[in-house]
């Protein structure tokens, strides 16, 4: 490990928290359960958070049926992409859509983005542009980076052979992988966290020269169903609304 690389730590406990698509979960009983192993795993570079973004990637795609790139999925995620772009900050994205009735779409911090046929189902283009633009937040704020530590200190704390190495990133057993996989696209993020990356998503489409109505739709159509990808904390109705007041602010 080198000395003198710049180390994050994570912020413990997080505060009991609430989601939009792909951010739910983390029991605080997991995050309490952390032994001091935990939590010094927890201090890692960023290139350790892109690498264990890049692993527990790998290990969702091998679990998951990806769309071919021949597919009508495959073919309308890539046109809503084209409108996003393919880099974040320095950092290129990889769209790929999953089959699967669930309704879900998730970033990684090291560009990995997925979105499940099942959200592809029930939104616009522009809603899906929307959705993106808040998981992209997500990563852009730092949010995302937050959560893999947080991940990845529960699941080296449970795995032994990981927690008594001193590799630079302890290689975790594959079940620690998906493991450590799942609670990442589970993340579950505070409410000033979920608000700032609306935020971010809005002001994202607008200088893509997308409509940030989608946004707001996106709210709608996600609180009208079973709130099992959205909990009510802020309400996806007050949430459309804060997107609403900022496009009217756009038209002043
Ligand atoms: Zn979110």
């Amino acid at each position: 490990m080198k000395k003198h690389q710049k180390k994050l730590l994570v912020a413990l406990p997080l505060v009991a928290a609430m989601s939009l698509v792909g951010c739910k979960n983390m029991s605080v009983d997991d995050l309490t359960s952390l032994g001091m192993k935990g939590l010094k795993a927890a201090t890692l570079s960023d290139n350790d958070v892109k690498e264990l973004s890049k692993q527990s990637c790998a290990e969702m795609d091998a679990q998951s049926k990806i769309a071919p790139a021949k597919s009508a999925y495959t073919k309308r995620l890539n046109k809503i992409a084209k409108a996003l772009g393919n880099n974040l900050d320095g950092t290129p994205i990889n769209y790929k859509v999953y089959i699967t009735k669930d309704v879900n779409a998730w970033a990684m911090a090291n560009g990995c983005v997925r979105v499940y046929s099942g959200l592809m189902d029930m939104m616009t283009d522009n809603e899906i542009q929307g959705v993106l633009g808040h998981e992209l937040g997500h990563v852009a704020l730092g949010h995302s980076k937050k959560a893999i530590q947080v991940a990845y200190a529960t699941e080296i704390a449970r795995d032994a052979a990981a927690a008594s190495s001193n590799a630079q990133i302890a290689s975790l057993s594959k079940s620690s992988l998906g493991a450590l996989a799942s609670a990442v696209i589970n993340s579950q993020f505070s409410q000033k966290q979920e608000q700032d990356a609306d935020n971010y998503s809005f002001d994202f489409l607008v200088k893509k020269k997308i409509n940030p109505a989608g946004l707001a739709t996106a709210f709608d159509k996600l609180g009208g169903g079973d709130s099992s990808i959205l909990s009510s904390h802020p309400s996806s109705s007050d949430r459309a609304k804060n997107i609403r007041k900022k496009i009217a602010e756009l038209k002043k």
